[in-house]
């Protein structure tokens, strides 16, 4: 995944790209500690690349998307949170407000991500 700005990521080969719109709702760490952030399922919208995207069920009950040429994944979405899980903490955007709720929350934290208020 590029480091650019918030606002797209496109996958390794450039076929699949995703247009982030808003605001995260948090960030936090995933299983491993690496930083992510929790986006709007809702803000997430396909720049490019459509027929690429490959969207796969994964076994904690979301779905990850990924580019179907690279293979890389872009993130993972979580339909009874509503929220997708992009890598990284975004740069530009001054202390995202905790938006989530309790119940979402707990869904993460269930999915072995951790929520943290400061980056
Ligand atoms: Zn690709």
């Amino acid at each position: 995944m590029s480091n650019g700005p918030y606002g797209k990521i496109t996958c390794d080969c450039g076929a699949l790209s995703l247009l982030v719109c808003g605001s995260p709702l948090a960030i936090g760490r995933d299983v491993g500690g690496k930083p992510v952030a929790f986006w709007p399922l809702e803000a997430i919208l396909i720049g490019q690349g459509a027929d690429e995207l490959d969207v796969s069920p994964e076994g904690r009950g979301g779905e990850t998307w990924a580019c179907r040429r690279c293979e890389d994944r872009l993130l993972y979405a979580d339909d009874e949170a509503g929220v997708a899980v992009l890598a990284g903490h975004p740069e530009d955007i001054s202390d995202p407000e905790p938006a989530l709720t309790s119940s979402v929350q707990r869904r993460l934290e269930s999915l072995s991500y951790r929520v943290v208020s400061e980056q």
